[in-house]
């Protein structure tokens, strides 16, 4: 044998490396009460201590490993704490940390049901458990891609082959030159990723219908353009600041009618159909065609973990058809069959243990308890003279102080106090600071330590 492979299972077999980086794991989470949500400037310098050039030869495993823990831990956001909310970035639920170890070191890749049959099993019970758990028709199937940025995408793929099939054209054979025309229906106030989604599929910028909002960011039914099967409309399920559903029973309706394909970007806001307190949000979004929704955010799995969902297997699946002639389908499930990439890490098995430990009550009480904590949140903010400036209909609060100077001035304290973390936004062309509360461990303490935060922080924006 070779020397690099003779010390590569000297490593496997002592699994000291693995036990090292559970102590340093460990470590970090008896950290987490004490640790800075945002690291501190002495501690970013450090990292240039990375700025090295390509290492010449093998090294020390064990000396990487305490490198990385030494100052990587220390410049991390303290995310997976109760006073992280800056976009909208979920913690991780501690069965969901538990199986994606477990299942790292079985490093399956879930392209076909022959590379893993247990990948390959859990997507077909997690696609099953979210059409149950989002009251989707029967036949909807789902494909497990690395977030929603990628969901849309899938979804715009399918929507574009069924659409312009419906138009006499296959997009597969034909490609876009020389296509019937497609007509993209976005409320103005839709995330950007969509418009992405847009681009990479071809359609280009112009092709895009621009439909006005109301000043919560929804699509205004009145003044969608006339529909017809040339239409693909995208709606969301929360904005990205207000939190916002659109109308999806009245929307949908009048594109089922025209044959136009519903897409529903619902990367935080889907999960909102666990609770019934939320039906007046999510009434009417098992009409739409495609969804996209990240099990990352608000269901609290780790990094990495989006889903789409589509009522069409068939535009999917030819969307993102692909061949080899030594692809190897089975009778089984097989997970490239629904997403662009072929190889891909196991993702579903983490959303399988997610939805496993809560059940339907479980992930009913949690987006109920995100909501709780942040009306609470912005009762406080209110309280102490800040302006809410959207309906806090689920986790999204959007606020200022008296004046744009010091709403930036105070956000950047805040930002720099280390004590809790938020981002900023621009809201009817001002700047705001935005809050988005999508950790399971935030509690009520959490937000009243935060709120301190933003108080101190507008006294002192206020004398300088
Ligand atoms: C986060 C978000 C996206 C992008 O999702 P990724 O998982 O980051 O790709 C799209 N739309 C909305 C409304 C979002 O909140």
């Amino acid at each position: 044998m070779n020397k690099l492979q003779d010390e590569l299972f000297a490593q496997k077999n002592t699994k000291a490396l693995l036990k090292q980086a559970q102590q340093a794991a460990f470590d970090y989470i008896d950290s987490q009460s004490t640790q800075r949500v945002f690291p501190s400037e002495t501690n970013l310098e450090k990292l240039t201590i990375f700025d090295e050039s390509l290492p010449k030869a093998t090294s020390d495993p064990s000396l990487i490993l305490e490198l990385l823990n030494t100052v990587g831990s220390v410049n991390t956001v303290a995310q997976t704490g109760g006073r992280y909310f800056g976009f909208v970035n979920g913690n991780a639920l501690p069965i969901t940390l538990a199986t994606k170890w477990l299942s790292d070191v079985w490093d399956q890749n879930a392209a076909l049901y022959v590379m893993s049959p247990i990948a390959s099993k859990l997507e077909s019970v997690c696609q099953n458990w979210l059409n149950q758990l989002f009251g989707l028709p029967e036949h909807t199937v789902a494909g497990f891609v690395s977030g929603t940025s990628i969901a849309t995408l899938s979804g715009l793929a399918a929507a574009r082959f069924r659409q312009l099939q419906k138009l006499g054209w296959d997009v597969n054979q034909q490609g876009l030159f020389g296509a019937p025309r497609i007509r993209l229906i976005l409320g103005k106030q839709t995330h950007g990723t969509v418009a992405k989604a847009i681009s990479l599929l071809g359609f280009g910028q112009a092709s895009i219908e621009w439909v006005d909002c109301d000043n919560q960011g929804r699509l205004m039914v009145e003044k969608l353009p006339p529909l017809d099967q040339s239409c693909i409309l995208v709606l969301q399920a929360g904005n990205v600041n207000s939190g916002a559903f659109d109308d999806f029973t009245q929307l949908c309706k009048l594109a089922n009618r025209a044959h136009a394909w519903v897409h529903i970007d619902g990367a935080f806001g889907l999960w909102a159909k666990a609770s019934n307190m939320f039906d007046k949000h999510t009434k009417g979004m098992e009409l739409a065609d495609s969804w996209s929704v990240d099990p990352h955010k608000t269901l609290n799995t780790p990094y990495d973990c989006g889903i789409v969902l589509c009522k069409d297997p068939l535009a999917l699946t030819s969307a993102l058809h692909q061949q080899g002639s030594y692809i190897q389908l089975s009778e089984q499930r097989d997970g490239l069959l629904y997403t662009p990439e072929m190889s891909k890490r196991a993702r579903a098995i983490e959303l399988w243990a997610a939805m496993k430990y809560l059940g339907r009550a479980g992930i009913a009480e949690l987006v109920e308890q995100l909501h709780s904590h942040t009306q609470f949140f912005a009762d406080l903010l209110t309280d102490n003279g800040f302006t809410i400036l959207n309906d806090v209909v689920f986790n999204q609060v959007v606020l200022s102080c008296e004046t744009e100077q010091l709403t930036k001035k105070t956000l950047s304290l805040v930002q720099q106090s280390g004590e809790c973390w938020c981002g900023g936004s621009t809201w009817h062309e001002k700047s705001v600071i935005r809050i988005s509360l999508c950790s399971w461990a935030t509690t009520k303490q959490d937000v009243v330590r935060s709120v301190d935060v933003f108080v101190k922080a507008r006294k002192q924006a206020l004398q300088t």
